[in-house]
């Protein structure tokens, strides 16, 4: 169901008031990895809005290697999170981690983030099917792109259509980087399947510097949007501060992701 071969045109997301993501349209998601406090989502929303950009990520449920990391604001950061973007016109980008979340956080939360260690939870695909809110379903941290595929169909065809695919980088030989973003991925799945392609360059690479030119490539090599890690102190950020942009350093990918989008 999600291949070209059976439906052609490509899948559009519509989220209201002229808000769409789709193939044709370049579509930015920025935010700090996890929500931290209320100070933290107003600088961020600040930043987004003055650079026009209506997606704001954030993680409230953190899936950490470590259980003695920080693991999120849980549902109140979630309330909190969701009114404060709300008000500004913002849509949030947010992950959920298993099947009993889904029911608490529909009324809050824009688009439902599947990350990497979930990709092939099969109950929580299956149940994702049933909402009524968009997803984006990020490739599993050793995916194979037909594996992708297939967990894209299990929600598909559970009756949610409102789905984006998200190249965040494969666990390979390679150590000089968090992950191996897989620019190939993207011409590929792009000819695979009618489904927009978000590339987060923040978890592909892991190392603040290198986003932007892997954003900039991810671009050139067809994706829809991007979705990238930023906040006001990276170094002070409870997760992921090595991968995350500063609110400059995010301003100048905004300004460089528009013009590379407008070149292809
Ligand atoms: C995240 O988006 O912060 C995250 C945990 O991503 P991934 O699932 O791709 O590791
Ligand atoms: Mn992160």
């Amino acid at each position: 169901l999600v291949s070209r071969k059976w439906k052609v045109n490509p899948t559009v997301i519509d989220f209201g008031d002229g808000l769409q993501v789709k193939e044709g349209e370049f579509t930015i998601m920025a935010g700090p990895c996890s929500i931290e406090n209320e100070d933290q989502i107003e600088k961020t929303i600040n930043h987004l809005v003055s650079q026009n950009v209506r997606f704001m990520r954030g993680g409230v449920f953190k899936p950490r290697s470590s259980p003695y990391s920080f693991r999120g604001l849980g549902i109140e950061g979630l309330k909190l999170f969701y009114e404060m973007c709300r008000a500004q016109g913002i849509k949030i980008v947010t992950e959920v981690m298993q099947v009993s979340q889904i029911a608490e956080m529909e009324p809050y939360t824009d688009v439902f983030q599947v990350g990497a260690r979930n990709t092939q939870n099969f109950n929580l695909l299956d149940e994702l099917g049933k909402v009524d809110k968009p997803v984006l379903l990020k490739r599993g941290i050793s995916g194979t792109i037909d594996e992708l595929l297939y967990s894209a169909e299990y929600i598909f065809s559970g009756g949610n259509e409102k789905l984006m695919l998200c190249e965040r980088g494969i666990r390979t030989y390679e150590t000089a980087s968090r992950n191996t973003l897989d620019l190939n991925a993207i011409p590929i799945l792009k000819e695979k399947t009618h489904l927009p392609v978000i590339v987060d360059p923040s978890h592909g690479i892991g190392i603040r510097e290198y986003v932007e030119p892997m954003a900039l490539a991810a671009i050139m090599a067809g994706a829809d949007g991007i979705i990238y890690e930023t906040h006001e102190k990276p170094e002070e950020a409870a997760s992921d501060g090595a991968q995350t942009l500063s609110f400059s350093e995010s301003e100048r990918l905004i300004r460089k992701m528009r013009k590379t989008f407008e070149l292809r």
